[in-house]
């Protein structure tokens, strides 16, 4: 009698209920997560992940061993939860010169994991439910989620492309935005905008005048600007980052979010930070105080020496920040070659990890399926994956569900890699290229 008991109290135990929050509804679903698993299965190479396969400096790995095995053994434990003391002064020091403002390193700086945490911090903090938060088009793709967990509704505005004239190769500078269009998307349920300059997919870096438009839409609306900068030193042929958070008016409606892992190409230490002001930055300690509430100590004070260093050496030809874009750009023109001695025509990126290429021209490769669900740029990427070993991520991930389909002829590539790893992407492309014209 006991058995059979306890056998129906089991069988009455099991959970029928719904358990997923409502919250969750309709962002299960992440592109990473099946072009991570194809990428690790197939590929010879892997242009996919925007991740770089060269090391750190040594500068910043010796300063994490020194953090790990010098004599304080403090950096073991527990540091300030809003960010370790070392690392915020430094922050303040190093954004001080950038934007030309005095900086409170305890209230004007907050340190994250990674820029990730950074971003969730600022939509759970700032949006409300009901609250519309503007999202220009192709972007980086956990605004959209982010944005709807925190009650949110993202209004989504596209970066339109513009041909390039006389036969030239096209460039991340011509795609951009309607002022028009843009306007249109402001209205007093706007609370705010994310920026993301330079731009992932496409390498844009905004220019002062599409930066002021913007700007100027901010503040005759009263809207706060998320500006997502964590590829700020990735910026090539002379171009200038320009800060919205320098703009007049937009200092105090501005958060600005950054990255140690791409600043340092050590994206896997996950060290981020916002810089803003105080009656922003505030709401944001909330949110980190009841989710994650401490970062990595070692992976700071690590990055706090890189800044240091960085500091001393601001604008010189030995500074991190200075090299590191020269490498990328040789980088960046390698690929642009492949890709284009292959007829996959690459959009030049002003800046970042990527570049964007022309699949178009492919469809003997890959044939259009007519109604298929899926985005002809999925279906080349993961026939390219599987065929010829080389992964790159659709461009249409970085799409909402709305506009997607407009634009399924792209595909993305991460070129922050060793030369090898380049090369070997050019031998898969020259070789496909012979077999397709013998
Ligand atoms: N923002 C953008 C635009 C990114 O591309 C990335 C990383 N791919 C992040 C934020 C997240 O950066 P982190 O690795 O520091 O969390």
């Amino acid at each position: 009698v006991k058995a059979s008991n306890s056998l129906s109290f089991s069988l009455q135990a099991k959970m029928s209920r719904p358990v997923q929050a409502r919250r969750l509804e309709g962002i299960d679903k992440n592109i990473w997560v099946e072009f991570v698993k194809l990428a690790a299965t197939y590929s010879k190479v892997n242009l996919g992940q925007g991740f770089p396969d060269f090391p750190a400096p040594d500068f910043l790995t010796e300063a994490f061993m020194r953090a790990l095995s010098g004599g304080n053994h403090m950096l073991h434990q527990y540091t300030r939860a809003f960010g370790h003391p070392p690392l915020v002064k430094v922050l303040a020091q190093f954004f001080e010169k950038l934007l030309g403002r005095d900086l409170d390193p305890m209230t004007n700086v907050m340190v994250t994991v990674g820029a990730y945490q950074a971003l969730f911090c600022c939509f759970q903090a700032l949006v409300d439910e009901g609250d519309e938060v503007i999202i220009i088009e192709p972007f980086f793709d956990c605004y959209e989620p982010m944005v709807k967990m925190a009650g949110g509704t993202p209004v989504f505005v596209p970066l339109r492309p513009n041909p390039p004239k006389d036969g030239k190769l096209m460039s991340s500078a011509d795609w951009q935005l309607d002022p028009g269009e843009l306007a249109s998307k402001f209205s007093e349920r706007t609370k705010a905008i994310v920026l993301n300059s330079p731009n992932n997919p496409l390498g844009k870096v905004f220019s002062r005048g599409e930066l002021g438009l913007i700007a100027e839409l901010c503040v005759k609306h009263d809207v706060l600007c998320i500006s997502d900068e964590v590829y700020e030193w990735l910026v090539y042929d002379g171009k200038q980052h320009i800060r919205i958070a320098s703009l007049d008016g937009m200092w105090d409606r501005t958060v600005i979010v950054g990255s140690a892992g791409k600043t340092f190409s050590a994206t896997g230490w996950k060290v981020g930070w916002v810089v803003g002001p105080d009656r922003l930055l505030q709401h944001l300690r909330t949110v980190h105080q009841n989710s994650v509430y401490h970062c990595a100590t070692i992976a700071q004070e690590a990055v706090a020496q890189g800044f240091q260093r960085e500091l001393m050496l601001y604008g010189k030809p030995e500074s991190y920040f200075v090299q590191l874009p020269k490498e990328l750009q040789q980088k960046r023109d390698w690929l642009v070659q492949s890709l284009d001695g292959m007829g996959m025509k690459p959009i030049v990126p002003e800046g970042t990890y990527f570049l964007v290429a022309d699949i178009s021209q492919f469809k003997s490769d890959v044939p259009d399926v007519p109604n298929s669900d899926e985005p002809y740029d999925c279906r080349f990427a993961k026939w390219m994956v599987k065929n010829k070993g080389l992964a790159a991520i659709p461009l249409s991930a970085f799409y909402s569900e709305a506009h997607k389909n407009n634009y399924t002829n792209f595909i993305r590539f991460c070129f922050a890699k060793e030369e090898a790893t380049l090369k070997a992407a050019n031998d898969i492309l020259q070789k496909w290229k012979q077999e397709k014209t013998s």
